[in-house]
């Protein structure tokens, strides 16, 4: 495996950065994650505009335009020989002084893994996953605006640890109101009489890729489709629910804090999404 890093490939072993990089030593960088399915990198433009806007809220300038990157991230898919995969894009602050300041960093750093990822054994997409409401919450608009991917992600390793010390792979953020945020990397999604909801962006979560294919799957499904806030309640007594992101794709979550969710087991709505987002996935994107 190959790492790009501002033009050039090193081995896996060989792919560093300083230590003196405000991505390592502050989290001061943004980051997105996306699939090669089929030799298409799924959604690659939407992901490339997510990344500047990111890099627009932490006021990152970015010295390459998004074709530029669009065609590095290809190229790495090719120097990697990958049909399927997994791309973990980095922009990091870059070099700089000791200190907080972003003003002594001038070179920001462009790093492309193109890898695989499995997150979760085959056997929970089959049978849904169980999680549990973690005290974590999600960081707030008026401190660190959930919308931006960065490199900081202690906010959801913390929520992760928890879930884990109780013996849960996956655990639901609130955010500070109480309403349902989402999950440590995924969104959340409910069956309720028919319809499907999710938290609106503005409850605190990413406004993520595989949430926005499944509003259209939805919508080419005829299914009801509601943005709203959402309460631990709506998702105890729910019909379904499941997790959306672009490493976990679609997975049931049948259980939280305990109640299970509908039958326990990955109900209707899910499943066919689950088979439309495989349908479109290795035919929508930009080819490599
Ligand atoms: N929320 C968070 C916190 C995430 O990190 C992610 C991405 N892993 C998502 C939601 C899902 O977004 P996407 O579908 O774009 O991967």
């Amino acid at each position: 495996m190959k790492v790009y890093i501002n033009g050039k490939y090193y081995d896996k072993d060989d792919a560093k950065v300083s230590v003196f990089d405000h991505g390592f030593l502050y989290g001061d960088g943004i980051f997105e994650g996306i699939r090669l399915y089929n030799k298409n990198v799924f959604k690659l433009p939407k992901h490339i505009d997510r990344l500047f806007r990111s890099a627009r809220a932490i006021m990152l300038d970015m010295p390459w335009s998004k074709q530029e990157i669009m065609d590095a991230v290809c190229d790495a898919c090719r120097t990697n020989n990958l049909t399927d995969g997994y791309i973990r894009l980095v922009v990091s602050r870059g070099k700089g002084a000791l200190g907080l300041s972003p003003r002594s960093c001038s070179d920001p750093q462009l790093i492309i893994i193109a890898d695989q990822i499995q997150l979760y054994p085959d056997e929970l997409y089959q049978n849904g996953l169980k999680a549990i409401t973690v005290p974590t919450r999600r960081n707030s608009h008026a401190a660190l605006p959930p919308m931006v991917k960065s490199l900081n992600y202690l906010n959801n390793i913390l929520a992760k640890i928890e879930a884990q010390n109780l013996g849960y792979q996956e655990c639901l953020l609130l955010n500070n109101e109480g309403y349902v945020a989402e999950c440590s990397g995924d969104n959340v999604f409910i069956a309720f009489e028919g319809q499907l909801i999710t938290p609106p962006v503005s409850a605190g979560s990413l406004g993520g890729m595989t949430r926005q294919t499944v509003i259209e799957l939805a919508k080419k499904l005829g299914y009801e489709l509601i943005e709203k806030p959402l309460t631990r309640f709506d998702v105890w007594t729910a019909d379904e629910c499941f997790l959306t992101g672009t490493a976990a794709k679609l997975i049931p979550l049948v259980e939280l804090d305990g109640r299970k969710i509908g039958t326990g087991k990955p109900g209707e709505m899910t499943n066919n999404l689950i088979k439309a987002f495989n349908e479109v996935a290795p035919v929508e994107g930009v080819k490599i």
